[in-house]
């Protein structure tokens, strides 16, 4: 059987790209997304492309019992899961601290740390079975330094950087990799959705420099899951040349 790689947040973006190359590296996916007529779209192509198999497990990573439902649900081959990529994420406004939307803050909370942290549970338990696995996690440089009308984005990107530091702490006795991925301007729908659906707004974050494609990001990614067992890259920084 082929390795298999669990993927949320597969249907744009990074997790899109993710699918693309591990699927060109021969892995066997389960992707995870809540729209599933982009999910049904990527799969057929890749499986048509890459004679690959393809699972797919449409939920909200906000609602516990169905991520749990997910994991749990798969059959006994699907379990042996060597590559949780934990991806899926969003920003929602660029406000300033006392004027920011509280229904934001909840659904960026909800899904950048909550959500995120069921998955890494989920499947970690299946990777503790056998001793073996590599969770990524997807963090942001949001997360490593603040910026202006950043405040509960980069917090949440914050958690994920600790979260993933306890996560490697908590693993080490069972063998499976942690590592983070911190990376800055990226040109994928995630401005689109922060500024929902105000495309000036969302192509103004590229201003001045060439943002980073999803395609640089999941090249990385996978540069992360190629090296010997005993080597682990935990935290990962990748930015723009031109991003400060
Ligand atoms: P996209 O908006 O292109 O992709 C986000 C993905 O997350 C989509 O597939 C979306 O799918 C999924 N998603 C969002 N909420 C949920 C949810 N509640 N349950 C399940 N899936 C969900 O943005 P990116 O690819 O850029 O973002 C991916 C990750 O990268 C995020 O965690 C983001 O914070 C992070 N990041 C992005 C940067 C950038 O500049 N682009 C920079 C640094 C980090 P669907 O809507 O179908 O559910």
């Amino acid at each position: 059987m082929s390795k298999i790689a669990f993927i949320t947040g597969a249907s744009s973006g990074f997790g899109k790209a993710c699918a693309e190359k591990f699927a060109a590296n021969g892995y066997n996916l389960i992707l995870n997304a809540r729209r599933e007529d982009r999910l049904n779209e990527i799969s057929n192509v890749l499986k048509e492309q890459y004679g690959i198999q393809i699972l797919l497990r449409v939920f909200d990573v906000r609602e516990q019992q169905a991520v749990s439902d997910a994991v749990t649900s798969l059959h006994d081959e699907w379990k042996a899961i060597d590559v949780l990529v934990n991806n899926a994420g969003l920003a929602l406004g660029r406000d300033y601290f006392e004027e920011a939307d509280l229904d934001d803050w909840n659904i960026m909370v909800d899904t950048n740390i909550k959500g995120f942290a069921y998955v890494a549970k989920a499947v970690s338990q299946l990777m503790v079975l056998r001793k073996q696995g590599h969770i990524i996690n997807m963090g942001s440089v949001a997360g490593k330094l603040v910026y202006e009308r950043g405040n509960m984005y980069c917090a949440t990107k914050s958690a994920v950087d600790a979260l993933s530091h306890a996560m490697r702490v908590d693993m080490l006795r069972h063998n499976i990799k942690v590592t983070a991925i911190h990376p800055g301007a990226a040109e994928t729908e995630f401005s689109v959705v922060r500024f929902k659906g105000d495309e000036t707004s969302a192509r103004n974050v590229y201003a001045g420099l060439q943002p980073l494609t999803a395609a640089d990001v999941a090249d990385v990614i996978f540069y992360t899951t190629t090296l010997p067992p005993h080597v682990c890259i935990n935290d990962l920084v990748i930015t723009p040349t031109q991003q400060a």
